[in-house]
């Protein structure tokens, strides 16, 4: 199996978010997609290749911004998942 740029936006990353609501009615999954939250800067949102010097690296571009990459990634995607919960629900 490979992964290439081309087939990296058919792959969805489930997140599960738990709300401080009812414990039974409080999980919601939402599909994320997951390009670009390993090179999105989560402190200026500058997108670039650049931005991963490395696997494990982010280091922003343009704000200078660095850490961890899956932190990064995570961040990111959570976010992402945050947004589109948001925007579903009005
Ligand atoms: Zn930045």
């Amino acid at each position: 199996m490979t992964c290439t740029d081309g087939d990296f936006g058919t792959h969805r990353v489930f997140l599960t978010i738990l709300t401080s609501k009812a414990e039974s009615a409080g999980r919601t999954v939402i599909a994320v997609d997951p390009r670009n939250t390993s090179r999105t800067c989560p402190s200026c949102g500058h997108v670039a290749a650049e931005n991963r010097p490395s696997q494990e690296t982010f280091h922003c571009a343009a704000c200078g911004h660095t850490a961890h990459a899956d932190t990064v990634g995570a961040i990111n995607v959570l976010r992402a998942g945050l947004v589109r919960r948001n925007a579903r629900q009005g």
